[in-house]
């Protein structure tokens, strides 16, 4: 259920955990949201770093991550895929979790870990964040994915080290 490299939740225990949450937010009519991470120019990274560097790297982000987002019990810090990371935030709203990711970003800024292929010379990562408020045979975990992904897209292609929403209203 762990990352054996990061130490976050794998992969597995984000598909169960998120399945969960779904569910429980529908009974308790509460909002679920969702932050994923991409880390920036990463393959860069490795190409000039290395390999090793690249993990290290990554290690360093995750445990900052872990230490910025999971403030609450049920916040759930995981490694997606790659260098790709998602923090999920039962109760949250989409402004709130925006605020978070927003820290998350400042804060992976100012490890000012060196990166010569990185356009202010320092590792950075971006962000996309959805949230939703599921209803019985409607919304599908899979949307929230899509929407926070669809943020990351954006955030991605405005120029990176920024966090964007998913604003698109939700049935
Ligand atoms: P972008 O800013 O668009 O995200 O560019 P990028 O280079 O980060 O994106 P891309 O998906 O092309 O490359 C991701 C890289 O992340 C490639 C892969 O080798 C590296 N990567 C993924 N997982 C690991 C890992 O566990 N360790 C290391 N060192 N590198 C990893
Ligand atoms: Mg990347
Ligand atoms: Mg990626």
């Amino acid at each position: 259920m762990e990352d054996g490299l990061t130490g976050l939740a794998n992969r597995r225990q984000f598909d169960v955990t998120l399945d969960t949450e779904f569910g429980r937010a529908m009974r308790d009519a509460s909002t679920l949201a969702l932050i994923l991470l991409d880390v920036d120019r990463f393959k860069q990274y490795n190409d000039i770093y290395g390999h090793t560097a690249g993990d290290e790297c990554l290690q360093k982000i995750c445990r900052t991550i872990a230490n910025v987002a999971a403030r609450r019990p049920r916040d759930l810090a995981a490694r997606y895929g790659g260098e790709e990371l998602a923090v999920l935030l039962p109760g949250t709203d989409v402004e709130a979790a925006a605020l978070l990711a927003e820290r998350i970003r400042a804060a992976v800024r100012a490890l000012e870990i060196e990166h010569a292929g990185a356009t202010d010379g320092f590792v950075t990562l971006s962000a996309g964040v959805d949230a939703l408020r599921p209803e019985a045979g409607a919304a599908q975990p899979k949307e929230l994915v899509r929407g926070a992904d669809k943020a990351l897209y954006v955030a991605k292609s405005g120029g990176r080290n920024r966090v964007c929403t998913n604003a698109e209203p939700k049935a």
